[in-house]
């Protein structure tokens, strides 16, 4: 591995933090980053590093600080404020105790905390307060647990670094480990100089004098622990993984619908699965000791919170994928046996530990987070698509680090009942950031026609409610526009959770490469919002007019039947119900003059929908329509506004206030309704009025 120090980068950031920050932690600030932004050094808020510093009181005395990684922050993207300083006299004066609950460590640090406001210092705070150095790097590197997850890691990594090494038998985090870290420092200390410190089953930690220094310790520890790797390769290499010969939409609804059932989510909702099949994780799932491995568990304790202890591997996957609608589904009968032996083992696994600790915990679910397929890939499950990345971020670099440390040796990361204690310390879990509900979350949703008008605003509240949406249009650049304008509204929120598929209705197949791009980013599809549609004029007593309905019939009937019939293909395989919503018109019961094209096809819509509502009424899926009246959208551009006016005999915008409420009907009201039908679980062959009332057009 390359130090990507680069002086220049660095003096600018000191330039540019001068003010906020003193040079020490500018530049503490400059390589936490790049320790961050290195996947095979620290992922997703793994590591920790920390600086000491002087600081002013407010009596003009200066006091000793360290500034320590922050819960929370990210070292990729981390600001001073990631590094909140602690008075740090205190907290050496710790030591001298002989033990210190996790409570109590908590509560000094964040008594000594400068800023009364930070938030609380890494539960690794103390060992780097116990270590003289000035600045301190911790990771748990790929190539450093591939040395250290080993029966024989001491001699290996003693063997690798030589003079200077300090090893670190397994202690979970916290101030006993800090202790022990610190002893076994000042023992080498004593004859020579200590440089690099292994935590077994755990990690990396490097100090220096300058923010150089200790970075670049890492890094040159890092690039020792690769070369030995490669020299203590053996010349066997194991054949590469080959994808089957199956797509992703005949294997992920099968999966999130089997993890929803067991989970007992609710209709129309499941986990969010994001799956990868890289060359790597086919050929690890195709090696022959691959239960073996996998059965080990983490690659280093705190992705257990993440990942849960194993992954589940379903060996020999059934993938009988001739019909995709689930009749004779061997593979999906073989996921749900799977995953409920998964849980039961670990509702035994919770049992056991609880009983030989003598302790008493809340169980948490017993779900596996990672789903491993021999022949497909790696699948994650989540809350959102966010949560599952990081769990296959986080299970991908296990299989480097499972890979290596099985060809240097045997891979023998931390145990069970270790594990057991991270997962279910207080102080790992609060790192889990709480799942705000909303009415949408976990729901997968896709809008047509989502780049303007009434598609538009229903696209962004469908987003604001918390599905996962896929927007659609013909209009690719209005469509850009759209996708954009969602993502800034729901700001830090829309990682992961919004796509954006060109298509036109009318043809099959780009409407089937958008809901097959929906499913193989995030696993199924609960809810499709059918709106895509236009509002011709002519009298069907002209050929023109004619030639206008059979244009309308395509687009304003017969194109949702095409959308609702692939949505329902994967709400079956799923086997959750699924929602089918089509924006109709009241056109459809009280038609205007002149208006047939629009009025016919649209009647025939609200029969489409009913009729999905009788036949697929017993797989669960709901059907629905909204009539709305009169939305100042795209529809009435081009001089229809102002011709249906006419017809009516109004001005246009009495046109648009013409009706029992006397207010104008926005989009926004519209997508409110088809958001609330989103969540009537028990409605369905329903249309709901959205026109201000029209007493001519109440449907009947
Ligand atoms: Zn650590």
């Amino acid at each position: 591995m390359d130090s990507r120090y680069d002086p220049e980068a660095a003096s600018r950031l000191v330039h540019e933090l001068a003010g906020h920050a003193s040079e020490a932690l500018a530049l503490r600030t400059y390589t936490a980053r790049l320790v961050g932004s290195e996947s095979s050094l620290v992922l997703h808020g793994g590591g920790n590093t920390s600086v000491k510093e002087t600081a002013p009181t407010l009596f003009g005395e200066t006091v000793e600080v360290l500034h320590v990684k922050g819960s929370g922050w990210d070292l990729a993207t981390i600001e001073p404020a990631g590094h909140p300083a602690v008075r740090l006299a205190p907290l050496r004066r710790l030591r001298a105790l002989a033990t210190l609950s996790d409570e109590a460590m908590v509560n000094e640090l964040r008594a000594n905390l400068l800023d009364s406001a930070a938030p609380n210092p890494s539960v690794e705070a103390l060992l780097h307060a116990f270590l003289p150095a000035r600045f301190i790097d911790h990771t748990h590197a790929d190539a450093i647990l591939a040395v250290c997850d080993q029966p024989e890691g001491e001699r290996i990594c003693a063997a690798i670094f030589g003079r200077g090494f300090v090893w670190i038998p397994y202690v979970m985090p916290g101030f006993a480990l800090a202790k022990k870290c610190a002893e076994a420092f000042e023992r080498v200390a004593a004859t020579t100089e200590p440089t690099v410190m292994v935590l077994e089953k755990h990690g990396l930690f490097t100090w220096g004098a300058t923010a150089k220094e200790s970075y670049e310790r890492t890094i040159a520890a890092v690039t020792r622990a690769e070369r030995y790797a490669v020299e203590h390769s053996p010349t066997v290499s194991f054949s590469l993984g080959r994808r089957s010969d199956v797509t992703d939409d005949q294997i992920l609804p099968r999966l999130r619908g089997a993890a929803a059932a067991l989970a007992g989510d609710a209709p129309e909702r499941g986990p969010i699965v994001r799956h990868r099949s890289t060359p790597a994780i086919l050929g690890f799932l195709a090696r022959p000791d691959v239960a073996k491995l996998v059965a080990k568990g983490c690659a280093t304790p705190d992705h257990v919170i993440r990942t849960k202890a194993t992954a589940l591997l379903v060996p020999r996957p059934a993938f009988d994928v001739s019909d995709a609608s689930g009749a004779g589904d061997v593979f999906g009968a073989q996921l749900r046996g799977a995953m409920e032996r998964y849980a039961r083992e670990y509702d035994e696994y919770f049992e056991t530990m609880c009983r030989s600790k003598g302790v008493t915990k809340k169980k948490l679910d017993p779900w596996p987070r990672v789903v491993l397929l021999p022949g497909f890939g790696a699948c994650a499950l989540g809350a959102t698509a966010s949560e599952a990345d990081i769990a296959l971020d986080l299970y991908e670099h296990t299989i480097d680090v499972m890979t290596n440390a099985s060809e240097i040796g045997a891979y023998e990361p931390v145990g069970r009942s270790e594990l057991f204690d991270l997962e279910y310390w207080s102080l790992e879990q609060a790192k889990l950031k709480p799942v705000v509900e909303l009415p949408l979350s976990r729901c997968i949703a896709l809008v047509t026609g989502a780049a303007s008008g009434i598609g538009r605003a229903t696209a962004t509240h469908v987003a604001l409610a918390g599905a996962h949406v896929t927007l659609v249009d013909r209009d690719e650049k209005a469509l850009a526009l759209v996708e954009s304008e969602v993502r800034r509204k729901l700001g830090k929120s829309a990682a992961g959770r919004v796509l954006a598929f060109v298509a036109d209705v009318r043809d099959e197949a780009s409407v089937e490469r958008a809901v097959a791009g929906t499913v193989s980013a995030w696993g199924g599809l609960d809810l499709v919002v059918s709106n895509a549609g236009a509002a011709p004029e002519g009298r069907l007593d002209t050929a023109d007019g004619e030639a206008a309905l059979r244009d309308s019939l395509a687009l304003n009937c017969l194109s949702h039947a095409t959308v609702a019939r692939l949505a329902a293909r994967i709400m079956m395989a799923q086997g959750r119900g699924g929602c089918l919503l089509f924006n109709a018109s009241k056109s459809a019961f009280n038609p205007g003059p002149g208006f047939g094209p629009y009025a016919v096809a649209k009647s025939a819509l609200i029969a489409l929908m009913r009729q999905y509502a009788v036949d697929l009424g017993p797989s669960a899926i709901r059907s629905n329509a909204v009539n709305a009246d009169r939305i100042r959208t795209g529809l009435f551009a081009g001089g229809v506004a102002e011709s249906r006016a006419k017809a009516r005999g109004v001005g246009p915008d009495e046109y648009f206030r013409a009706n029992l409420l006397g207010r104008e009907v926005t989009a926004d009201d519209v997508a409110s309704a088809f958001v609330y039908l989103a969540s009537a679980r028990a409605t369905t062959g329903c249309v709901v009025t959205v026109d201000g009332g029209n007493a001519a057009a109440f449907p009947r």
